[in-house]
C-alpha cells in the first residue's frame, strides 16, 4: 500500500468534471441546493440528485450523507455541511475536520476508493483559506493513515489562491507531483 502522502493529490479545477468514484458536496443542512460547488453540482448532476436529496431529511453540520451523481460523471456524491465560519472558538475546527472524516466514512461503507473534495466550508461560509487547507488536509491524512481501502484523495480547487494553500498544506505530508492523471 502507498504511503498517505502518495495516496493525496492537489489540482485546480471544476469538481464536477471529476471521474472518481465519488465527488464532496459543500451543502447547506437542507441539501435542497445552494450556491457555489453545491449549485454546480445540482446544476450538472440533473433532477435525480436533488430527487434523492429530498429523501434523507436534511444533514446535520459536521455529518454526511450520499446520493446518486445523476447526470456528472462521478458514481456518487457524498452531500456534508461544513460549519459557518464565526471566529473559530465555536467549534468549527472540528466540525470541519468532522465533515472530511465522515465524508470519507461514507465512502468506505459503500466500499469507494477513489475521492475528491472541494474546499468545505472556504467560500460563502467564510473559513480562512489557510486554515481550512491545513485541517482538510490533516483530516483526510489522518484517515488515510488508518483506512487503506481509499486509494486516492483528490483535493479540486476552483481558484489558484485555493489551490496554492491545498498544495502547501499537503505538502506538509508529503503529496507527490499533481500531474492530473485519471485517478482510477
Ligand atoms: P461553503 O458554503 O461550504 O463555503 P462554497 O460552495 O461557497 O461552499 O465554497 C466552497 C469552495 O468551493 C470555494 O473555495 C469555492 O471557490 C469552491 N467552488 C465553487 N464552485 C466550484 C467547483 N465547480 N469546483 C470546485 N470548487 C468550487
Amino acid at each position: 500500500m502507498k504511503g498517505v502522502g502518495e495516496r493525496i493529490e492537489v489540482v485546480q479545477g471544476d469538481l464536477t468534471h471529476e471521474a472518481v468514484d465519488a465527488i464532496v458536496n459543500a451543502a447547506n443542512r437542507s441539501l435542497l441546493g445552494g450556491g457555489g460547488v453545491d449549485g454546480a453540482i445540482h446544476r450538472g448532476g440533473g433532477r435525480a440528485i436533488l430527487d434523492a436529496c429530498r429523501k434523507l431529511n436534511g444533514c446535520e453540520t459536521g455529518d454526511a450523507k450520499i446520493t446518486t451523481a445523476g447526470a456528472l460523471p462521478s458514481r456518487y456524491v457524498i452531500h456534508t455541511v461544513g460549519p459557518v465560519y464565526q471566529d473559530g472558538q465555536h467549534g468549527e475546527p472540528e466540525l470541519l475536520a468532522r465533515c472530511y472524516r465522515r465524508s470519507l466514512e461514507v465512502a468506505v461503507t459503500h466500499g469507494l476508493k477513489t475521492i475528491a473534495f472541494p474546499a468545505i466550508s472556504c467560500g460563502v461560509y467564510g473559513y480562512p483559506l489557510t486554515e481550512g487547507a491545513r485541517i482538510a488536509v490533516d483530516a483526510v491524512a489522518t484517515f488515510l493513515g488508518r483506512e487503506e481501502s481509499i486509494h486516492r484523495v483528490r483535493f479540486v480547487l476552483f481558484d489558484s489562491v485555493a489551490f496554492e494553500a491545498f498544495r502547501q498544506a499537503a505538502g506538509e505530508w508529503g503529496a507527490g507531483p499533481q500531474d492530473g492523471s485519471d485517478p482510477r
